[in-house]
């Protein structure tokens, strides 16, 4: 193999830059060009093409984004737009392309090699909700971004003697929420895997407040629902003035933790390494901190397993 493409689809998530980076230079180590598709299979669509240097993937290691950017494009899917794909790669003579996204960008990348190109998949996305693999890239930066959020939220939650809602994202999943939420030390949490109870919530929060707390924190997950309706829930229920914060995007940038960019690092890395064996179809992952790679059907099949013994935990915990 010589030529290689790479691209970042679906929402960006921190870790992509230290990730981009590895593939890279391992392949530029290994003698072959690499070369970076701008705003996902989009660029790829459109020839947004150009070729990378060392240097190009230089002082990017910590910086969140990705500088391919990244966008969705529903003409990729179409059988016209795989076409123009296909196209695109021979005319850049591209035998291989490592794909940094989500379910949706691994779905595109069988596409691709069901028509002959050999690809390897880096999960990333801040939601942590593929099945395979026990983590995916920036799924840390953005707990440490909501645990440092709960913390200032908590100091005027104590001040005020209120209760606060910290709605974060995740989608379906309640990774983020469960994670930021043991870290962040919180009364409640609130998770689309487990049913909502609302008069446990208010339990516990009138509990907290008669040993003498002043502050709770609720961390409830978007894939829940309307976190205003649960606040004026709570509200009318316990008699206690609740406000919800929305983190939204901030969640998506930052600087990538440390972990986070090892694990982009040493993913990066693997992926150069399963092309020059002449493997395709992979997608990388981690199993018990193990870098791992699958069969592209095998991973999007595998359905997420709830950490249910994480969740009990964290009830423990916040009693
Ligand atoms: P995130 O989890 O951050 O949303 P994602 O990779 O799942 O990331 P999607 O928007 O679902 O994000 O997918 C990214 C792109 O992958 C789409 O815009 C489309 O170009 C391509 N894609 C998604 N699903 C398919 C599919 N079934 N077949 C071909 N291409 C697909």
């Amino acid at each position: 193999m010589k030529n290689i493409g790479i691209l970042t689809s679906g929402g960006d998530a921190p870790g992509m830059n230290a990730c981009i980076r590895a593939v890279v230079r391992s392949a530029i180590y290994n003698n072959m060009r690499v070369f970076g598709v701008e705003q996902g299979y989009n660029g790829l669509l459109n020839g947004k093409i150009k070729e990378m240097t060392l240097s190009s993937v230089a002082d990017i290691i910590h910086r969140g984004g990705t500088i391919l950017r990244t966008a969705r494009c529903d003409e990729f899917a179409t059988e016209e737009g795989l076409e123009k794909a296909l196209n695109v790669l021979n005319v850049f003579d591209l035998d291989g392309l490592v794909i940094l996204g989500g379910d949706g960008s691994f779905k595109g990348a069988k596409c691709l090699s069901d028509r002959g190109i050999s690809t390897v998949c880096i999960p990333c996305t801040i939601d942590n909700d593929m099945g395979y693999t026990d983590y995916t890239i920036g799924f840390f930066t953005a707990v440490e971004t909501v645990v440092d959020s709960i913390s200032k939220i908590r100091d005027t939650s104590t001040s005020h003697g209120r209760a606060n809602i910290v709605e974060v994202m995740g989608r379906n999943c309640g990774d983020i929420a469960l994670y930021s939420g043991v870290a962040g030390g919180a009364e409640s949490i609130i998770i689309p895997e487990v049913e909502v109870d609302i008069d446990n919530v208010c339990k516990r929060l009138i509990q907290g407040k008669n040993r003498g707390k002043l502050h709770s924190i609720i961390v409830l997950a978007e894939g829940v629902g309307n976190a205003y309706e649960v606040a004026k829930n709570i509200e009318e229920k316990t008699g206690t003035e609740t406000r919800v914060t929305v983190l939204g995007h901030i969640q998506r940038g930052g600087t990538p933790s440390t972990f986070d960019r090892v694990m982009a690092s040493k993913m990066g890395n693997k992926a150069v390494d399963l092309l020059l064996q002449g493997k395709t179809e992979r997608a990388i992952g981690i199993r018990e901190n193990e870098i791992v790679d699958f069969d592209l059907d095998e991973a999007l099949s595998t359905e997420r397993v709830f950490n249910n013994e994480m969740y009990e935990m964290a009830k423990v915990l916040s009693i």
